[in-house]
């Protein structure tokens, strides 16, 4: 019974129409209960009245029986009762009680009139009852009693009945218009509250909101502006949300610096991309970039410097690739691109990647501005391509960047194709640096003293030669292991090894009484000539082997004349001003065009042995031979021939004007030992 009379399982817009019907059913009642007793009260009295009326009007006629008894008064009064159609019943007593007269309409006239109190009315089935009492002179003679038909108020029942009957249905409606008025009010705004938040939770489009009225001041519109208050909330969390998933992605997928792909993006591109090559049977490649030279930047100009120019880089790989292809950076100056835009043969791969290279280098040459400063780049590329070449990304990275090495080795500023072969070398190169590194602690370095003669073979000076003797009795060569230890820094060590040795040495031959002119030349390689401190380091060492710098001549190649020529100048200029000479060693096989050369403050050339070599088999040899004497004492340049093995040569470069030779035509180069016997020994010197 409670569970019915809770509406709760029900919606708010049942519960309205139930309750607005229960409440128009019980007004109805009440209204009708009320009327009835109203009625029935007002028609008691009514009667009440009449009866009393008819008791004064009778009074002396019931009097004169009750006292004399006459049988024709009470004929009279029986005639009267009777005229009266209201009256049903009446008993006429005396003031003892005792019966006088009876009248009776009804079915039994003998019943017993009763009443509480005169003169008011008792109801009794369908009778009305009322006793009023006889008085003669103002005393107490007799009591009558009278029963009267309640016709009327029966009639007045049905009335009511009717009424009631009518009114339900009238109520009730009523009481439906009236809910739906008063849902229209309370539950409209609510369902559409509820659908408008239902919608955007299944749609979840938490950037919705939900339309107010402006001038609507209800309770609803006070909740849809919170609601709407909350979705702003809500969504604002979630855009922080997506943002930071957003931007933990970009870290995890792409390089912080550049905004290129970074490693692991790189891979999963790679992996993509060589599943549909394979199974497409079509072909890519995978091109490894290093920056030339791009650590001396980032050691001499800062690390700032460096990610300013890595940033630019970035942007200039964008335009040479095209946007199918993933440009990535793995770190430091190393980007990679793997082409996503697979061909039909590999010789059309190699075809676009030549093309590409050739608008690498040209995007690469223009000026780069590095803090005001301009900056020529230049980059060795090692490509390889799949499928024919590499199964995983992992081995297709290695052959790159393998290849990658061989064009560094291969003179930077170009790019070579991976070949089979090239792993072995690799590897060898990585042990090469490994066993390097052992052999600067391990005193395995030692210098050889190569003399620079005059054509009749007077030692002049000589050439410090940098010499590997293995603990297992094997020797490197310093052609094979100069190029690895520049290329992995392993240079600096060894080269101010190199000038403090030499320097030593030099200052013992001093001490044994060298000639004052004599000359010792120290190579210098250019990533050690372009550290910021090489000056300073170069002059330390020169003070603390106290021997003069005008002894000393520093070989440098050509190499050197690709980074910024200004400061390449200004540190030569430093060079000399203590004292030092500066040769061009090599001079030939680089590209130094004679402007750079005039520019620099050189004091000798050496004609690169290649040339000296061949020159009595090769014209253009010999050409290029005497043409660099001839430019040499142009420029007023000391000029020395490497590589003198024979005496045609000697011949030929002594009649073109050369002085100074150095070649195995006089002496290999030796240990210092073996130089002080031929300095100061038995050695007889022409
Ligand atoms: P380089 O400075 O041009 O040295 C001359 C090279 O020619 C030396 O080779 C020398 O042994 C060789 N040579 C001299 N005369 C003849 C000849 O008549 N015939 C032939 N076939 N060769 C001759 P080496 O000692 O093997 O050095 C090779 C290169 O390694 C040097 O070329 C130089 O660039 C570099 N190097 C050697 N020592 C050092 C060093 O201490 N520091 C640096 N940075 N580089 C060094
Ligand atoms: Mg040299
Ligand atoms: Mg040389």
């Amino acid at each position: 019974m409670l569970k019915l009379l809770k509406l709760s399982h029900l919606s708010v817009r049942y519960q309205f129409v139930i309750l607005m019907m229960i409440l128009a059913s019980a007004l109805v009642c009440f209204y009708s209960a009320f009327t009835y007793y109203n009625e029935k009260a007002e028609y008691a009295e009514e009667a009440a009245n009449e009866l009393k009326t008819i008791s004064q009007v009778l009074e002396n006629d019931y009097a004169a029986l009750i006292m004399m008894g006459l049988p024709s008064a009470s004929i009279e009064l029986m005639r009267k009762w009777k005229s009266f159609p209201i009256i049903q019943h009446v008993d006429l007593k005396d003031a003892n009680g005792k019966p006088i007269l009876h009248f009776s309409k009804l079915a039994d006239p003998h019943v017993d009139i009763q009443t509480d109190k005169p003169h008011q009315i008792r109801v009794v089935d369908d009778l009305f009852l009322y006793e009023d009492i006889v008085k003669f002179q103002g005393e107490k003679v007799g009591v009558v009693s009278y029963a009267i038909s309640n016709q009327k108020y029966e009639v007045l029942l049905s009335e009511l009945t009717q009424l009631i009957v009518l009114s339900i249905p009238v109520a009730l409606t009523f009481a439906i218009f009236l809910s739906l008025w008063l849902q229209s009010i309370f539950v409209f705004p609510l369902q559409r509250l509820i659908a408008t938040i239902k919608g955007i939770t299944q749609a979840q489009t938490y950037s919705k909101s939900i339309v107010i009225d402006e001038s609507d001041k209800s309770e609803f519109a006070s909740l849809g502006r919170h609601f709407n208050a909350l979705l702003e909330r809500m969504n604002k969390t979630l855009k922080e949300v997506e943002k930071s998933k957003t931007d933990a992605q970009g870290l995890a997928y792409y390089d912080e610096l550049t905004g290129l792909a970074n490693r692991r993006l790189l891979t999963e591109h790679m992996e993509y991309i060589l599943d549909i090559s394979k199974r497409e049977h079509r072909h890519g490649a995978l091109l490894f970039i290093d920056l030339d030279n791009f650590k001396t930047l980032n050691d001499s100009r800062g690390h700032a410097a460096g990610d300013d120019l890595l940033k630019q880089v970035a942007e200039s790989l964008k335009q040479v690739f095209r946007a199918a292809d993933t440009i990535a950076r793995l770190g430091g100056d190393e980007f990679v691109i793997l082409s996503g835009h697979l061909e039909d043969s590999e010789e059309d791969v190699i075809n676009q990647i030549h093309s590409l290279m050739l608008k690498l280098r040209h995007v690469l040459g223009e000026k780069f501005i590095v803090q005001g400063e301009s900056y020529h780049l230049t980059a060795s590329v090692g490509i390889t391509t799949f499928p024919s070449m590499a199964v995983s990304p992992e081995i297709l990275m290695k052959q790159a960047d393998t290849a990658m090495y061989r064009a560094k080795e291969a003179g930077r500023d170009g790019y070579r194709f991976y070949q089979p072969d090239m792993q072995a070398v690799a590897d060898a190169r990585l042990q090469m640096e490994t066993d390097l590194r052992f052999a600067l602690t391990a005193n395995e370095l030692e210098l050889f003293y190569q003399p620079q003669v005059d054509e009749f073979g007077r030692i002049l000076g000589a050439e410090a030669l940098l010499r590997w003797f293995k603990v297992d009795g094997t020797s490197i060569s310093p052609a094979d292991f100069i190029p690895v230890a520049e290329m992995t820094g392993l240079i600096l060590p060894i080269g101010e090894w190199v000038i403090k040795e030499a320097l030593g040495q030099l200052k013992k031959w001093k001490i044994a009484g060298v000639a004052s002119d004599f000359r010792l030349s120290i190579n210098i390689s250019p990533y050690q000539f372009h550290q910021e401190n090489f000056v300073e380091s170069t002059k330390h060492l020169l003070n603390e082997s106290g021997v003069s710098a005008n002894n000393v001549t520093l070989e440098v190649t050509e190499g050197i004349t690709i980074k910024d020529i200004q400061s390449t100048i200004n540190k030569m200029e430093k060079l000399t001003s203590l004292g030092f000479k500066i040769s061009m060693d090599d001079f030939g096989t680089g590209y130094s065009s004679l402007t750079y050369l005039k520019k620099l403050p050189l004091s000798e050339l050496k004609v690169d042995q290649s040339f000296v070599r061949d020159l009595h088999i090769d014209q253009s040899d010999a050409e290029i031979a005497a043409t660099i004497i001839a430019m040499a004492k142009n420029l007023n340049l000391d000029v020395v021939a490497e590589g003198v093995e024979e005496e045609s040569q000697l011949t030929f470069l002594s009649q073109h004007g050369c002085l100074v030779f150095q070649g195995y035509y006089f002496y290999k180069p030796m240990p210092a030992k073996e130089f002080d016997d031929l300095l100061f020994g038995n050695v007889i010197v022409l």
